[in-house]
């Protein structure tokens, strides 16, 4: 089922979300629904309180599948980044929830990330490039903050009266 993204200044949006804890059958029907409204937005990734629920799972695929590659779904429930890198990097992007906004943001570019699957299991991957940043960005929604509080405020000022016209 695709479901209604929230836009900022939601202030749904800026409330962390609890950890989950394990997986549940309401979880698993959360991440069909997640997905299918990535894909269907299109976005790279999705967070669960863009959604408005209250869980600490987000969903993400950076494969080509835009251009007709094959999709590569991740379903990361309380994720959680273990390590990061010491190279950072700054890069525009976008989010589902406050369209037609990008900002240059910068972030680790790598990092490791554990997180538990649809099965229950933990797993652990170090992420580089797309996977790394929308993993990142993706977490940051999880712990009530947007692009817009990455940036500086004179920045974010602009950008901001630019979307309200
Ligand atoms: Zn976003």
């Amino acid at each position: 089922m695709i479901l209604p993204i929230l836009n900022h200044p939601d202030p749904r949006l800026a409330k962390a979300a609890p950890e989950s804890g394990g997986v549940t059958s309401d979880l698993q029907i959360l991440a069909a629904d997640l997905l299918e409204t990535m894909y269907a937005a299109p976005g790279r990734g999705l967070a669960a309180t863009q959604v408005g629920r209250e869980a600490r799972m987000f969903v993400m695929d950076t494969s080509d599948w835009q251009d007709g590659g094959r999709r590569q779904p991740y379903v990361c429930i309380d994720p959680e980044i273990t390590e990061q890198g010491s190279e950072t990097a700054s890069e525009d992007e976008g989010c589902l929830s406050i369209p037609g906004i990008n900002a240059s943001v910068e972030r680790p570019e790598t990092v490791t990330l554990a997180w538990t699957d649809l099965s229950g299991n933990r797993q652990t991957e170090e992420l580089s490039g797309a996977k790394a940043r929308v993993a990142q960005h993706e977490i940051d929604h999880l712990d009530g903050k947007l692009i817009l509080d990455r940036i500086d405020p004179a920045e974010r000022e602009r950008l901001e009266a630019a979307s309200a016209e």
